[in-house]
């Protein structure tokens, strides 16, 4: 039975190898194993996933007040 390295050693998505350059916290670094992101690729995602959670809120999008203007 062959065994995969489970250790992610680059981000998933911009493909850069995982260094003190894009991953400053501890947290990050957890987050490159978990995510498989560096901590540039993972802050951006995180802030795309806090507007989309806005949006499921209701806060931010607005569909019917289009028809009061
Ligand atoms: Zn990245």
């Amino acid at each position: 039975m062959q065994r995969q390295d489970i250790y992610r050693t680059h981000c998933v998505s911009c493909g850069a190898r995982f260094t003190d350059a894009n991953v400053w916290s501890e947290v990050g670094w957890i987050e490159t194993q978990v995510s498989g992101l560096c901590e540039a690729c993972f802050d951006s995602v995180a802030s795309l996933f806090e507007l989309i959670a806005r949006d499921e809120d209701g806060n931010a999008i607005d569909e019917d007040s289009g028809s009061s203007r």
